[in-house]
């Protein structure tokens, strides 16, 4: 197999908020890893910026403790320690004016300089006009921003007009984890690298589809963010729109960044208004010992929903009538997010109704493992008659790719994607603004008539009414956890 490590140029990666969760959870141990695999060449810096008074040590420190817990295997000791070498820590306000100059004289002409702003979005102002002020932005220079990206259209508008104030769009990218999952770019070399699905890729074909992102965890600690948020501005207007865009998008000339991203937002824009009654909005109620989702946002009369089930449908060519069924929720029976993509029935059985057998269903899973499973018909071995079954083909990638299924988290790939300057699995500003523009009305439509989210029992299914909406139409959710 060809090596799987593409060569970046020499950066210097600057982590604003470099001691927060998301710095300690991924960025830290993700780039580790990708030191760990020759990937991080020759005299790469990282270098720590936040308000926290600390050296070098104690960043090093600091980043340590993240990769011992969260980057996998126990690390070597003398790549972890070539690793921490390359991290340094500038104290900074993003706010005030002091640690700039420090930081400045860090930089180096002669590398990559990317910028993650892992803060919250209202510093994004600040950090930008401060990086042009002290001299730190050359047109190579690249940004890379987290989510939320907005609250709904009016913000996400506002923030990309602060970037762009500062930054040419080719130099921010905005990230959205979801579209680092090896899967989820499998998908696109499953559709567009085979002659195989193509042909049957639409909906005189694929009856519907199914897009679930199912989490055990409850809010956690994040209940006061969470509580204005929900699950449709939380999950849906950002994960789960990307993973339809890549499921229902036309084949780009290219793969290219725009040229992708054009067909992405070709699928949002064809997206129609949901109607009321095909949304289901649900929150995980207290549960034994566990406390439920109101307890937990400190919100007794919280009307937000912590699970929202919905139908859509693209408007186009392709798609008109195969309705898009999308999923997602907290507390729920398993952590399990997949896409499948359900095929009609044959035309006609020959072989009787009673011989069984069911639908060709295509199954990509993003979580807990990575893979694609294909259901196919077959005879049931034996005699006794023609008698049929479903098997699955598996393409899981521990057992297809044995060794190289090690795939690198969706984080690492990301940063590694923009050393090299490719945005194509990053979101352009007219995406974000129409993924908002398709959510906002639905939003406001279920908050005008005081939409009361239905209950359900953590470690469930969701609420009734979401299979309801399935089985209206003939049809039924795979089980989560199954
Ligand atoms: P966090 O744990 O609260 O960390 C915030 C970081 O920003 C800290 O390093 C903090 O350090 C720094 N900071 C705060 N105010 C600052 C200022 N005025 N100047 C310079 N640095 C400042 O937040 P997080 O969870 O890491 O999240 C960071 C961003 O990523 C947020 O936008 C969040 O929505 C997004 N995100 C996080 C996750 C996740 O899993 N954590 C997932 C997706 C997206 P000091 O207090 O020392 O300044």
């Amino acid at each position: 197999m060809v090596s799987r490590i593409i060569p970046v140029e020499r950066f210097d990666l600057i982590i604003f908020g470099g001691t927060g969760d998301l710095a300690r959870r991924k960025i830290l141990p993700g780039l580790f890893r990708r030191f760990a695999d020759g990937q991080m060449p020759e005299g790469s810096r990282i270098i720590g910026a936040a308000r926290s008074e600390m050296d070098q040590a104690a960043f090093q420190e600091f980043a340590e403790e993240a990769i011992s817990s969260f980057a996998g295997s126990a690390p070597e000791d003398t790549v972890l320690k070539a690793f921490l070498d390359t991290l340094d820590y500038v104290t900074i306000d993003a706010l005030g004016e002091d640690g700039w100059a420090e930081l400045s004289a860090k930089m180096r002409d002669t590398a990559v300089r990317a910028f993650y702003f892992s803060v919250g979005p209202s510093l994004f102002d600040d950090l930008a006009m401060r990086l042009h002020k002290h001299n730190l932005v050359d047109p190579e220079t690249r940004i890379v921003v987290e989510k939320p990206f907005g609250h709904d259209l009016e913000t996400a508008r506002a923030l990309n007009k602060v970037l762009s104030a500062h930054f040419d769009e080719s130099q921010i990218y905005r990230i959205d984890h979801y579209l680092g999952k090896e899967t989820v770019q499998n998908l696109m070399a499953v559709r567009f690298g085979n002659m195989l699905f193509e042909p049957l890729w639409n909906s005189q074909y694929i009856d519907h589809v199914q897009i679930t992102v199912a989490e055990e965890v409850g809010v956690g600690g994040r209940g006061g963010y969470y509580d204005k948020s929900g699950a449709m501005r939380d999950m849906v207007q950002n994960h789960l729109m990307q993973l339809l865009c890549l499921t229902a998008m036309e084949p780009p000339a290219k793969f290219d960044p725009d040229a992708v991203r054009d067909e992405k937002l070709k699928v949002i824009r064809a997206l129609e208004p949901v109607e009321p009654h095909h949304i289901v909005r649900g929150q995980y109620s207290e549960t034994g010992d566990e406390q439920g989702f109101r307890d937990d946002v400190e919100n007794p009369k919280s009307w937000t929903e912590s699970f929202i089930a919905l139908k859509c449908h693209v408007q186009n060519w392709r798609w008109a009538g195969t309705p898009f069924y999308l999923r997602t929720g907290k507390r729920l029976q398993a952590r399990d997010s997949e896409i499948i993509v359900v095929f009609k029935e044959t035309p006609h059985s020959i072989f009787g109704m009673e011989a069984g057998g069911g639908r060709n269903e295509l199954r990509i899973q993003l979580q807990p493992d990575e893979g694609i499973t294909l259901k196919v018909t077959i005879k049931e071995p034996g005699p006794g008659g023609m008698r049929l079954m479903d098997v699955p083909l598996d393409m899981s990638f521990a057992e297809t790719l044995g060794d190289h299924a090690d795939t690198p988290d969706a984080y690492e790939r990301l940063i590694m994607d923009v050393i090299r300057g490719n945005q194509t699995l990053f979101m352009r500003d007219d995406e974000v603004e129409a993924a908002w523009a398709w959510t906002d009305p639905i939003i406001q439509g279920w908050e005008s008539v005081n939409d009361v989210p239905k209950p359900y029992d953590s470690y469930s299914q969701g609420p009734t009414d979401a299979a309801l909406l399935m089985q209206r139409d003939g049809r039924e959710w795979r089980e989560i956890g199954a």
